[in-house]
């Protein structure tokens, strides 16, 4: 049996980038350059509560350091580097092979690379946690509290496949093969975007990362920011996948599914060229969905230019039904 340092050098050591000090001493070094803050996030994920314990290990992985990624992009950071916890009720080294090659990948191809951790044995399942570390000029952070009247609510990507995915696994709607497969890919191998949070900075007023869902993450924003806004539903990314699905059930995915990790942030309309540039320069399609409102709430119009009532929260891990 491998012991905890075999493990960790086999599955996690890798060489850490120049100027930073990676896998193997009591703590990382890294720097900053001048000028820049430190944006830092952590976000946890428990079996059986943010996957399913037969999970493609290889997605977990990529999805572990991908939600996180996705918050230093809601922010306009640069990825630095990341720490992984890791609690595992036993070694599998197909499991851990895989796990970590989904991981590395995307820490490669965002440049955040794994510079540290703990590993530990558990007794209730896996459990992950990854902390990021970014670098921001702190005038160019697109925080929450930014949005102003008038400005445009935008969305990257498209909206409600994730959540469709989930509910085929977890049998909330019945079996259907072509579907799942359809929409696996948004759930399982969600694409952080770091690279268009970056190229907004200094242009977009405000961003959030959709993780519980695009009313209730806006919601965030809008709360931040002392400012309301109306949507219109038309007119937002709906994933081409869901052509055809139920109506009812796909106005709830694309304004109440969570697991998204596509932006929405806000933009002052004389910003929208630069909205735009911003977007081809990441290679992201972005939406314009909505205005900002003096006026605190959040109204989703619908094709009759009226109102909608009763529209879905999103995801609230303590909420009560
Ligand atoms: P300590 O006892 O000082 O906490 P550990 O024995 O837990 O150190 O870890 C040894 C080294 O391996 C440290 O540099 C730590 O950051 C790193 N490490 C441990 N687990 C992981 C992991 N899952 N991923 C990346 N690095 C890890
Ligand atoms: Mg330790």
């Amino acid at each position: 049996m491998a012991s905890e340092f075999d493990l960790i050098d086999r599955y996690f050591k890798r060489p850490a980038p120049a100027g930073m000090l990676g896998v193997g001493d009591d703590c990382a070094l890294f720097g900053v350059p001048p000028g820049m803050q430190v944006a830092t996030s952590t976000d946890l994920l428990i079996e059986g509560r943010h996957f399913f314990a037969d999970v493609d290990p290889r997605a977990l992985g990529h999805k572990a350091l991908a939600v996180n990624v996705s918050d230093l992009g809601a922010m306009g950071a640069r990825p630095i580097g990341c720490l992984l916890g890791l609690a595992l009720p036993a070694i599998e080294p197909a499991w851990l092979a895989a796990f970590s090659e989904g991981f590395h990948a995307l820490a490669t191809a965002s440049g955040c690379p794994l510079i540290g951790g703990d590993t530990t044995g558990s007794a209730l399942g896996v459990a992950i946690s990854v902390t990021v570390f970014g670098a921001v000029a702190p005038e160019r952070a697109l925080r929450r509290d930014g949005a102003r009247p008038g400005d445009q609510v935008w969305v990257s990507g498209t909206l409600g496949a994730a959540d469709i995915a989930y509910r085929l696994l977890s049998g909330q709607m019945p079996a259907d093969a072509g579907l799942l497969a359809a929409t696996r890919t948004a759930l399982e191998w969600p694409q952080p975007r770091y690279a268009l949070g970056q190229a907004l900075g200094g242009v977009a007023s405000a961003a959030i990362d959709i993780s519980d869902g695009l009313l209730q993450d806006l919601g965030h924003v809008l709360k931040a920011s002392g400012v309301g806004a109306q949507l219109r539903f038309a007119d937002l990314p709906v994933a081409p996948s869901l052509a055809g699905i139920d109506p009812a059930r796909l106005r709830h995915a694309v304004l109440g599914g969570g697991d998204v990790y596509e932006l929405c942030f806000t933009a002052a309309p004389e910003r929208a060229d630069a909205v735009r540039a911003a977007a081809a320069a990441a290679g992201v399609a972005v939406t314009p969905i909505g205005q900002i409102t003096p006026a605190a709430g959040l109204a989703v119009l619908g094709p009759d230019g009226q109102p909608d009532v009763d529209l879905p929260r999103g995801f609230d891990h303590f909420s009560t039904p």
